[in-house]
């Protein structure tokens, strides 16, 4: 570390002397991309189902050099993958020390750099800046102000006697502190309309205004943004000449495919580092989450224009996970694995990130229940085909009854499948293992797509369900 610190340049002379050249941020975008593509580098790990739509598109515009902006709802990676382009910025860069604008030690733009140099000469000292100082992001609320943003006159400095007319008095906003970086702003159509006159006048002709005063500024910044594309396609919320400023537009979307929500759910649920429990989920449960989030992003009963997050999926996920763990220890059981009668529980994942189309509280569980039922019937009926089961069902014609419920032990299901002909051999085909807590969840999901399918009639009583004929 200290000898490497003692081969790096520390003054404006020896950065000379290494023979350094700046390029634009742009220009580093790109070079480093073009690179990371030929080495086969996974330029957005962790970003699951945009291989062929988003990513492609998005080194596009950095092999373009073009500004971006990112449409879609809420939930779709934006603001990962915005976060993920600072991997594309070299690892360090150097700046003038001091500096509010990262400067350039090879041409400041700042007067206090300009002055600096002018009297220091090659022996300015240079700071090495990593990337991750190189990006920033903000939120576009309604309480950003030009200060924020671009910057204002600082009372202070005026204080200390400098006239309010002097560069030096200027306190520098969000976007001049990214200078030789990538700025974010998300949800841009809410940034209002005279910060948006703002953003532009400094991208497009590096002019800053501030209380009347006009500063050249000729900043290097990538601009990113997000936005909703029904805020952005709505006439008047971005003013033209800034729309015109992104050179492209990217429409971001939910997973494709069940797969996909999987993979993102099983990458995403909080793991713990204590797991005292061992977690087991079937196959099927995973798809019967993921399904529900599908579901509900076709649902006329939900607000399509908010959307409906992955992070619906890894919540409801991790809640059904959770019921088991709950179950597990309280009954003393050695895995954890979600089955049927956890589902109910997803209302407190669910609701709070979905937006109804009406206002009625009490819709919120009729819809999730609606939707889970139809989440269950659509994945059993992948594995299963009515008439093959036709067996079970008979077995219930002389009144038998199966109890089920989320604090009912393991051991009870086992009895099912020696009291029940052909349960065994309905099981395997979706759960080979031996495992009492496995079958459990496995009987509950075969009793229940059996009730979904008309075959078998469902009560609750309390906090059980009854199945019978
Ligand atoms: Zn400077």
């Amino acid at each position: 570390m200290a000898a490497e610190r003692r081969n790096k340049p520390e003054t404006i002379g020896e950065l000379k002397a290494s023979g350094y050249k700046p390029v634009s941020v742009r220009e580093e975008l790109r070079r480093n991309l073009i690179r990371m593509i030929r080495e086969k580098k996974d330029i957005f790990p962790g970003i699951i189902g945009y291989n062929d739509t988003v990513i492609p598109q998005v080194k596009n515009a950095i092999l373009s050099g073009q500004d971006i902006i990112f449409l879609g709802e809420r939930g779709q990676a934006k603001s990962r993958i915005m976060r993920l382009l600072v991997n594309l910025l070299d690892e360090e860069m150097p700046v003038i020390r001091g500096c509010e604008v990262n400067d350039n030690p090879l041409s400041p733009i700042c007067r206090a750099c300009r002055d600096h140099v002018a009297t220091e000469g090659d022996a300015t000292e240079i700071v090495w800046l990593p990337r991750s100082a190189r990006y920033g992001e903000k939120l576009a609320t309604p309480d950003i102000t030009i200060a924020d943003l671009i910057g204002d006159v600082d009372p202070i400095k005026v204080a200390e006697g400098r006239y309010l007319s002097d560069e030096l008095t200027i306190h520098y906003g969000l976007i001049p502190r990214t200078n030789r970086g990538i700025f974010c702003i998300n949800e841009l159509p809410d940034l209002a309309e005279r910060l948006q006159v703002g953003l532009f006048n400094l991208m497009e002709e590096s002019d800053v205004q501030i209380r009347g005063y006009h500063l050249r500024l000729p900043l290097d910044v990538l601009l990113v943004a997000s936005a909703n594309p029904e805020d952005y396609t709505s006439r008047g919320r971005i003013i033209t000449p800034l729309k015109d400023r992104y050179g492209a537009q990217i429409r971001t979307h939910y997973p494709v495919t069940v797969e996909d929500e999987i993979t993102i759910m099983d990458q995403e649920r909080r793991q713990f580092q204590s797991d005292e429990v061992e977690v087991f989920v079937p196959k099927y449960m995973k798809e019967i989450v993921a399904e529900i989030t599908h579901l509900a992003r076709k649902s006329p009963d939900v607000n399509q224009r908010s959307g409906v997050s992955v992070r619906v999926s890894i919540a409801n996920y991790e809640t059904i996970i959770s019921n088991a763990v709950r179950r597990a220890v309280t009954l003393g059981e050695k895995v954890a694995v979600p089955r049927i009668t956890d589902l109910p529980f997803m209302i407190a994942s669910t609701t709070g990130k979905i937006e109804l189309e009406s206002f009625e509280d009490t819709r919120e569980e009729k819809i999730l229940d609606e939707i889970t039922r139809k989440a269950v019937l659509i994945v059993f009926n992948r594995y299963y085909q009515i008439p093959k089961l036709e067996e079970i069902v008979l077995q219930f014609n002389t009144g038998f009854a199966v109890e089920t419920s989320e604090t009912m032990g393991a051991k009870a299901y086992l009895r099912n499948v020696k009291e029940i002909v052909r349960m065994a051999n309905a099981i395997k085909v979706i759960d080979d293992s031996e495992r009492p807590e496995s079958i459990a969840s496995a009987v509950e999901f075969v009793l229940e797509g059996l009730h979904l399918n008309k075959r078998l009639n469902r009560t609750k009583l309390g906090g059980k369900v009854i199945y019978r004929r």
